[in-house]
């Protein structure tokens, strides 16, 4: 039985299902960095769309059907797909990227101060990380 779920599946084989996929159709050509961070926008816009004009209260309505659920899940997984993508061309290795940036996150967001509380993002100038 083949692999298929999140407990079975590694990133990195995820990463070489995407590879071999795009090698197999010689696309490498069109996997710029810049066309995959491209492709990352417009696939999570796609992903948007879904619930483009619906109140929070709507969108918690729409998300009770399947077919929904289904579509917002395609739409998932070829932002996914991209980012693999993306990881693979620059040798990123997700996991540790995750988990180091969660690091960070959790200094600069800590529970003490930010419990149910909406972190704002003072203005800047500097490169948001
Ligand atoms: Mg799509």
């Amino acid at each position: 039985m083949a692999l298929s779920n999140d407990r079975e599946v590694t990133l990195d084989l995820l990463k070489n299902v995407v590879s071999r996929f795009v090698q197999e159709r010689r696309w490498q050509k069109f996997h710029d960095l810049k066309n995959l961070a491209e492709s990352i926008c417009i696939e999570a816009s796609d992903l948007l769309e879904i619930f483009q004009w619906c109140t929070t209260k709507e969108s918690k309505i729409l998300t009770k059907d399947s077919e929904n659920i289904r579509c917002l899940s395609n739409e998932l997984a070829d932002v996914m797909i991209y980012c693999l993508a993306f990881a693979d061309a620059l040798q990123i290795d997700v996991a540790g990227s995750v988990l180091s940036k969660l690091k960070k996150d959790e200094r600069r967001y800590p529970v003490s101060k930010c419990m149910e509380k909406v972190p704002r993002r003072k203005h800047s100038t500097g490169r948001k990380t």
